[in-house]
């Protein structure tokens, strides 16, 4: 990972501010194409909406309801080239939209739309839909209530267990090839000549040192902060994004499929997915006009969406609730009611010499970056095409069949040769450091591993983790107590007040 020093030394043709999934593509994307890229995070790389989100590579099919035909067909689209790329990470899953005391009306609108779902992926490797009875239904699902049941659709889509790993897999591409790519490091202005963008002023947020980071073009791709980034560059305020919180929650295991359900509460779409072998939850869709990095479950988000629940799955309400999860979505402003704002992107240059992305979805993250790549590369006069859907990812070879496979992929092998004290966890933690760019404890069990999702949220691999990485960043007791205070402090929102404080009689805490 390159210094300060060599950041502001470095001649770079692109300078990307953000290290989600989009500046993270678009990173990997113009790195492929032979330019010389920098691209810097000012948290850790994918920490946040990236993190934040309910995890399907999906095309959506609410929003066929809203006409979004082109969206809905990209996506689906990019899921089968995800499947191709990140075998390892995405994978298929199986939808189910069950039938509780629905109208006609509400079913034959379900059988028109996955018939359109499946034209618009006409070129799908997974299985088309298809309509199950009420026993097959509970075959597959024995929790569903059997109250007001008469079967269900059923349709396949994808999931990527980690989209941290899908983020990081990317910029450990693009530093391959060649890029300098660096978290923790934060753009603070721009400095601003004949009315384009000459460099941009960045802070190391450990240090609080600054440098000067020079580019022929720069991209904002901070997703929900950009209006923030955009006011710190062109110095004129800015507000083209309308940005939402949704939530998840993460429970004891209770489904085996994907369940699409309708909130009875206001009638929104929801999910209810096995991930990890325990129930994921989610999501809500509110207006959230604060600060991105603070977001957090409220205690009104989980109450709805148990309420949410409940009808379907009774027996959420005894699962135990291990943690929640929050993400700020980026939409191109518009009126209306939060689930109503169209989740289509836009690339435009926002400030002469910076290209900027708005808006998105994961799923559709590697043609939103080759429509920027290309955007970028057409200034820069770079010839050369996108690679980025033929090539695989780094971990996208074949795997070995075990944990470490389903982790890293075709790269978990390459594990073995960071072995020594601290026995697995040593070694995935010294290779997160030496091959991930893991600069933190939390780093280590939040983003770099799925240790987080254990109902204690690594705790009981947090020492061992630790001691390797003290040894190995050189970390005295003083930082020791301040890396274990961080992933505390990461840890309790992730499990949030919300859910310490629930009752016994609706949640059990673990
Ligand atoms: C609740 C929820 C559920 C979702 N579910 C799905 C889903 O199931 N499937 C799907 O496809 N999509 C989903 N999405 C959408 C998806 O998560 C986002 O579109 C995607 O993660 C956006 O990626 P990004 O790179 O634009 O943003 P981010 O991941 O937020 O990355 C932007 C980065 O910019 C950094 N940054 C900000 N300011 C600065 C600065 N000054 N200097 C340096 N860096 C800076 C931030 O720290 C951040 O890491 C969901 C979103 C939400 C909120």
């Amino acid at each position: 990972m390159p210094n300060l020093a060599e950041l502001s030394s470095g001649k770079f043709d692109v300078a990307i501010i953000g290290g989600g999934i989009i500046g993270a593509g678009i990173a990997r994307d113009l790195a492929l194409r032979g330019a010389r890229v920098a691209l810097v995070e000012k948290g850790d790389f994918g920490s946040g909406t990236t993190s934040g989100s309910t995890r399907l590579i999906h095309g959506g099919l609410r929003y066929l309801e809203m006409l979004d035909f082109g969206l809905v067909r990209m996506d689906l689209r990019e899921r089968e080239i995800l499947l191709r790329i990140a075998p390892h990470l995405v994978k298929p899953l199986e939808f189910r939209i069950p039938f509780v005391k629905q109208t006609a009306w509400f079913r034959a609108k379900m059988r028109v739309g996955l018939l359109l779902y499946d034209a618009l992926s006409y070129d799908r490797s997974l299985p088309g839909h298809r309509f199950l009875d009420t026993a097959e239904t509970l075959a597959g699902e024995p929790a569903l209530t059997r109250d007001g049941l008469n079967g269900a659709g059923s349709y396949f889509d994808a999931q990527v267990r980690m989209p941290e790993r899908l983020c990081l897999e990317n910029l450990i591409d693009a530093a391959a090839h060649g890029a300098s790519v660096r978290n923790y490091c934060e753009v603070r202005s721009a400095d601003l000549k004949s009315g384009g963008v000459q460099s941009l002023l960045v802070r190391d947020v450990d240090t609080g040192e600054e440098a000067e980071l020079r580019a022929k073009v720069f991209v904002n791709a901070t997703g929900a902060w950009f209006d923030r980034v955009q006011t710190a560059v062109s110095g004129t305020a800015s507000r083209r994004l309308r940005t939402t919180k949704g939530i998840h929650l993460t429970c004891g295991p209770m489904v085996n499929k994907a369940n699409v359900l309708f909130s009875p509460l206001d009638g929104r779409l929801f999910f209810v997915i096995p991930l990890l072998g325990k129930t994921w939850i989610g999501t809500t869709d509110t207006d959230f006009p604060g600060d991105p990095t603070g977001v957090q479950a409220e205690e009104a988000d989980i109450e709805y969406l148990l309420r949410s629940v409940e009808p379907f799955f009774p027996a959420v309400r005894s699962l135990p609730i291990y943690s929640t999860n929050a993400g700020v979505r980026a939409l191109v402003r518009q009126e209306g009611s939060e689930s109503s704002v169209s989740r289509v992107h836009r690339v435009e240059e926002t400030v002469p010499g910076m290209f900027s992305v708005l808006g998105g979805k994961i799923t559709g993250y590697r043609a939103i970056a080759e429509e920027a790549s290309d955007a970028v590369a057409r200034r820069l006069g770079i010839t050369a095409g996108c690679r980025t859907a033929s090539q695989a990812l780094p971990g996208g070879g074949a795997a070995p069949s075990n944990g470490l496979g389903a982790l890293y992929g075709s790269r978990a092998p390459e594990i073995a040769a960071f072995s020594g004290p601290c026995g697995d966890i040593g070694a995935q933690a010294r290779f997160a450091i030496h091959r991930e760019f893991c600069r933190n404890l939390d780093d280590f069990l939040l983003r770099r591993t799925e240790f987080a999702f254990a109902p204690d949220l690594g705790a009981a691999v947090a020492p061992d983790a630790l001691e390797a990485m003290a040894v190995e960043l050189g970390w005295n007791a003083a930082a020791q107590e301040t890396q274990w205070r961080r992933y505390q402090s990461a840890a309790g929102r992730a499990r949030s007040n919300a859910v310490a404080d629930r009752p016994p009689h609706t949640s059990q805490k673990q």
